[in-house]
């Protein structure tokens, strides 16, 4: 298991104009929030909130299909293991999928998923969900358990409860727009748990959003009501010109990881000095924001 030792050395040297900047737009705070585990892909383990107690375990975009040949493959003993719930995957409160596309998504791996936890929670685009419903193994007794998020681009879902955290989400474009799979619904999920005297831990998974900054445009009043400790974005997000302002404004993030990253890792990356995952079991601690 490596800890990514890289994260916090960056934020303590982060520039004083930026240091500024955060302390304005949020009291700094060095309490955790919680972490973040790779899976593989974008699949991510996010526990979040004090350790006792009120901490909350969900997975993202933790099974899929296809590798497209890039990517990272899932392997049997790791797919039997999300599925069936074994350590470190166990007591998992809720799993989201970002969007219906092989890479970050199984039909089939999920709807087993949900047979093996009966308590587990589904949290997923309305399209998802209905690929879900067409799977043989699909119980009407799912249906309880899932929850449809039906968006259009630039709309944000209203925040709701779960296993003591607070949920939100929004739509964006899928990367590619508007040429490349415009019509598919990729779903940022924002999700938060108390981390202390009016601290939360809060995170930030966003699929394969789009990086153009215009799409944010809309979900400005979303994005600002609430900083995130950190933000999870695909790996290309990293190749804009304007990340940092992409990062700590736009998406009014402390700090980001990259996720999403082929097997093969990006010369960019491995050169980069921002923190990214590739492998199973990368931890990164992040820092809690006010409530
Ligand atoms: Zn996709």
């Amino acid at each position: 298991m490596t800890v990514l030792l890289a994260f916090a050395a960056l934020a303590l040297a982060g520039c004083a104009a930026d240091a500024q900047s955060d302390a304005e737009r949020d009291p700094v705070t060095t309490e955790i929030g919680g972490t973040a585990t790779s899976i593989l892909n974008a699949g991510v383990m996010a526990e979040i909130g004090e350790d006792e107690n009120a901490s909350v375990k969900f997975l993202f975009d933790p099974l899929y299909d296809d590798h497209f040949g890039s990517l990272e493959q899932l392997t049997p003993e790791l797919i039997e293991a999300i599925i069936s719930g074994a350590p470190p995957y166990d007591s998992v409160d809720a799993v989201f999928v970002s969007h219906a596309h092989g890479d970050h998504f199984s039909a089939s791996m999920l709807t087993r998923m949900l047979a093996e936890q009966p308590d587990l929670v589904l949290i997923a685009p309305a399209q998802a969900v209905e690929r879900m419903r067409e799977d043989s193994n699909w119980d009407a007794g799912f249906a309880a358990r899932s929850r449809s998020i039906a968006l259009e681009n630039g709309e944000a879902h209203e925040a709701f409860d779960l296993a003591g955290a607070t949920i939100e989400a929004f739509r964006s474009p899928h990367n590619g727009w508007p040429e490349r799979h415009s019509n598919v619904h990729n779903i940022t999920f924002r999700v938060s748990a108390p981390a202390g005297d009016r601290i939360v831990g809060r995170v930030m998974h966003l699929g394969d959003a789009d990086p153009f900054a215009e799409h944010y445009a809309a979900l400005e009043e979303f994005l600002q009501a609430r900083r995130s400790g950190l933000a999870m974005v695909p790996f290309w997000f990293y190749r804009e010109d304007n990340l940092e302002a992409l990062i700590g404004e736009t998406l009014n993030a402390s700090e980001a990881v990259a996720m999403h990253v082929p097997a093969r890792v990006p010369q960019d990356l491995r050169d980069g000095e921002r923190a990214y995952f590739s492998g199973v079991g990368e931890v990164l601690e992040f820092t809690a924001t006010s409530e």
